[in-house]
């Protein structure tokens, strides 16, 4: 069984992907704020054409990133729950919301992103490495 798999609230939307994840980062951007309801999200990314839906498809929101360049907000219509995020400014993987994994226990962001909109309140672990805005192209 692999590490990723998951699902919304619901359970309308599931979701696997074969692949290892390539990063996982804590995102403070004010979109994922907005989306979310709360100070960051965690996104795991993995590469793009790995994600399988298994249940129902996703909803999207079509959203625009600070690139000018569309990010597709995926999410499950019937409770809400973001699901993944697709950024055309970065083309080569998708990005899960963390929170919606089935085993969420071997999660460990490795990057903050978007830190100059991060919360006054958050304290950023000085350990992990900060970015202003997207994360440094792999
Ligand atoms: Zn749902
Ligand atoms: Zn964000």
């Amino acid at each position: 069984m692999g590490k990723i798999q998951g699902q919304c609230l619901c359970g309308a939307i599931r979701y696997t992907a074969a692949a290892e994840p390539l990063l996982t980062a804590v995102c403070h951007c004010t979109h994922c704020q907005k989306q979310t309801g709360s100070a960051f999200s965690i996104v795991v990314a993995v590469p793009k054409g790995s994600l399988v839906f298994t249940a129902e498809e996703p909803a999207i929101y079509q959203d625009v990133g600070e690139s000018g360049l569309p990010v597709r907000r995926r999410f499950c219509p019937k409770c809400g729950s973001p699901i993944v995020t697709e950024v055309a400014a970065m083309p080569t993987m998708d990005f899960i919301k963390a929170g919606t994994l089935d085993d969420t226990s071997w999660l460990e962001p490795q990057l903050n992103i978007w830190c100059d909109s991060a919360q006054p309140w958050v304290k950023l672990d000085a350990s992990t490495p900060c970015v202003p805005g997207n994360p440094p192209a792999a």
